[in-house]
């Protein structure tokens, strides 16, 4: 018996298991605190309730990224729990609480796991139910309303502009420009319009590229159900506004003259536009300058589809490259094979309104030109080098220098 307790002891003090035995409580906990409420014993209840609470903030938000994958999730489910907890009995302080202290997670977290506790928090609007037939998938993206770019988490700065949503209206936007609301080829034909606005001057506004409505009016209605989570969303969104690194660095200098010039996704070996010394590149900066060019040539000029395995597709594509750019986490092998699975699963892909496809055989994209194809040379040219992209990010995504 004694042997028994010196043991516990011992494994209470290890923090991993703290955390998951913080979680295995967790419920029977909150159901305690219910039980006292629910007979009147509102003291109890509510003390019971500020030691779970404690114990949360301490268990779940340490550090996650130096926990083995079940300590994080255990962690990741705790929250998620606690969250409907209070959401349940309006907790508005105790979630206020969380929310000062949940960005401070914000980098420490998998991304796609926080993209679930977003959700937790914003019990998101009823039209997540009225379209979960459409939008089966699980990961949801979203469009820069400054740049056009695509995101994973909308409550932080644009990983490639630094946009963050800080008043109610534009956070209101960048919840409609999600994939949670609007289909992929809307989404990706106003991403577009931005990225090719955004080289103008002064740059083109979503209010420009935006053709369905008063965009204001529009968001205002798809998200008016979730107007008590949006405070909450908009409070992490404000948190994490100062947190931009940066625009990401996709050029590469010169060592003998000092001038840059952006990475040659194509050529592992590059040479200087103006002293021609080679520029040896190293093989992550090429990678997320590869991953960016072959999203933005899917984005600009591939024919959008409404299915479900195309938005899989595009979302895992966000996935990989908010991972590299804002993280500086390459993808493992198992990704990188995840994304071309998805690319075969979903070939052929056409382009410029149904002239080219590509399809992908052994690993390999191979553009053609449909028999309708009346396309101008330049064009063509230009759609050769597309597939050279996409087949220099597939070799990259499975090269050995990825870790399993
Ligand atoms: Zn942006
Ligand atoms: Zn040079």
């Amino acid at each position: 018996m004694f042997g028994l307790f010196k043991n516990r002891n011992v494994d209470i003090k290890n923090r991993n298991n703290k955390i998951v035995l913080a979680y295995g409580a967790l419920e029977n906990g909150l159901k305690v605190v219910e039980n006292h409420w629910s007979v009147g014993n509102h003291k109890q209840g509510n003390e019971y309730l500020e030691l779970i609470f404690e114990a949360a903030l301490q268990n779940f938000l340490a550090d996650p990224q130096e926990c083995p994958e079940v300590v994080r999730q255990a962690q990741f489910e705790g929250l998620k729990i606690l969250i409907a907890f209070l959401q349940r009995h309006g907790k508005q302080g105790h979630l206020n609480k969380l929310i000062k202290k949940i960005p401070q997670c914000v980098k420490s977290f998998e991304p796609v796991q926080l993209q679930y506790l977003m959700h937790a928090i914003n019990v998101t609007m009823e039209s997540l139910q009225s379209t979960q037939g459409i939008f089966e998938h699980r990961l949801v993206y979203y469009i820069c309303q400054r740049c056009g770019k695509l995101n994973l988490i909308s409550t932080a700065p644009c990983v490639h502009c630094g946009f963050a949503a800080t008043t109610e209206r534009t956070y209101r936007r960048a919840l409609l420009l999600s994939s949670q609301i609007l289909q992929t080829p809307i989404l990706l034909e106003l991403a577009s319009g931005l990225q090719m606005g955004h080289h103008t001057t002064p740059h083109k506004s979503i209010d420009e590229v935006w053709t369905y409505g008063n965009i204001d009016q529009v968001a205002r209605e798809r998200t008016q159900s979730s107007d008590d989570s949006l405070k909450l969303l908009l409070q992490f969104s404000i948190n994490s506004a100062e947190s931009f690194a940066g625009v990401p660095n996709l050029s590469i200098k010169c060592s003998k003259c000092e001038r840059s010039q952006n990475i040659a996704t194509h050529d592992p070996v590059q040479h200087c536009l103006s002293c021609n010394n080679q520029i040896p590149t190293p093989y992550f900066r090429r990678l997320k300058a590869t991953l960016n060019e072959a999203l933005d040539v899917i984005t600009y000029y591939a024919d959008h589809r409404e299915d479900v395995a195309y938005a899989n597709f595009i979302s895992v594509f966000v996935l990989i490259m908010d991972y590299a750019l804002r993280r500086d986490k390459a993808p493992t092998r198992a990704q990188g094979r995840d994304l071309i699975d998805r690319f075969i699963f979903i070939s052929p892909l056409s382009y410029y309104s149904e002239h080219l496809e590509v399809r992908i055989e052994d690993d390999h994209a191979v553009g053609f030109l449909l028999p309708n194809c009346s396309l101008s040379e330049d064009i063509r040219e230009m759609f050769e080098r597309h597939v050279m992209t996409l087949n220099c990010l597939f070799e990259m995504l499975t090269s050995k220098e990825l870790q399993t």
